[in-house]
């Protein structure tokens, strides 16, 4: 799989390589990203390693690399919603499984992605996808995009191989404002608001993604301290510059690394909250 030249992060590439299995990818894959721009970038680049008929594939220059690209190709379908509704219909899922019977038009391949899968399929569109998914036709996949996999039905998610691409740029918005609260809370003279604010660490899905945001917040303390832009919140980086010193914001940002680790690690959730608390407070108080 040629992975070079297109614009992955290095954990995505390395993701998105597993699905080589001596030169093909499973024929259902479930794509799972909060960014949906990633995801569907995924499925585009999983198109064109179908259907590119050069050695190293895909090589991103060929007649099928480029219309799969341009996401022309006739080979590649994006199944959309018949208008008005927001889900695809069992008729739609039914023109599909027969499509998907009929021979390529001039690829060795034929791929169907499906977008917002999580939201567009309904439990009655999924079951009537089940026998397809099961035994697919030669040389047809299918590649469903979701924001949470687990919405969809096991009896689907058994039958495809399930891949997960962090979003770099967008976070969960519950984590996003967990986050500032916490920010807040270490900018509050009291005591009392970040122990409050920390609270949402309990939500032990989220806590790993609100900790990141934290400590993206306060890197923007010390982006505003250097005099460049803040990129994640521009007021609460504005706040922190005027209230710390940037010895002070990285030592925050390494506590706030280590939480991220002991999360990981299984601990005690109140004990960790406590003492984070009461680190963040002595860093912010000490000389
Ligand atoms: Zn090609």
């Amino acid at each position: 799989m040629n992975l070079s030249g297109f614009d992955f992060d290095e954990s995505a590439k390395k993701i998105i390589g597993t699905l080589d299995n001596n030169g093909r990818i499973p024929h259902a894959i479930v794509i799972e990203s909060k960014d949906k721009s990633k995801a569907l970038a995924a499925a585009k680049f999983l198109s064109m390693y179908a259907v590119c008929i050069s050695e190293n594939r895909p090589c991103g220059v060929c007649a099928q690399c480029h219309k799969a690209e341009q996401a022309v190709h006739a080979d590649i379908k994006y199944a959309y919603p018949e208008k008005k509704s927001k889900t695809y219909s069992i008729d739609q899922m039914r023109d599909i499984a027969k499509d998907a019977y009929i021979c390529p038009n001039e690829a060795n391949a034929k791929i169907y992605i499906f977008e917002e899968a999580d939201n567009r399929l309904s439990v009655i569109a999924q079951n009537s996808f089940l026998k397809l998914l099961e035994e697919p036709p030669q040389n047809v996949y299918f590649i469903l995009l979701c924001e949470n996999a687990k919405r969809l039905l096991d009896t689907i998610l058994s039958r495809c191989t399930v891949i997960t691409l962090k979003s770099s740029t967008s976070f969960d918005e519950t984590a996003v404002q967990n986050a500032k609260n916490i920010v807040n809370g270490i900018l509050s003279s009291r005591e009392y608001d970040l122990l409050l604010a920390s609270n949402s660490l309990c939500d032990k899905e989220k806590a790993d993604e609100t900790l990141a945001a934290v400590k993206l917040i306060l890197r923007d303390g010390m982006a505003v301290l250097s005099g460049a832009d803040a990129v994640f919140d521009a007021a609460l980086g504005k706040s922190l510059a005027a209230r710390f010193t940037n010895g002070k914001l990285i030592e925050m940002i390494e506590l706030t690394e280590n939480a991220k680790i002991k999360i990981t690690e299984n601990i005690n959730i109140n004990l960790l909250t406590t003492w984070l608390c009461g680190e963040y407070r002595r860093i912010s108080w000490q000389r």
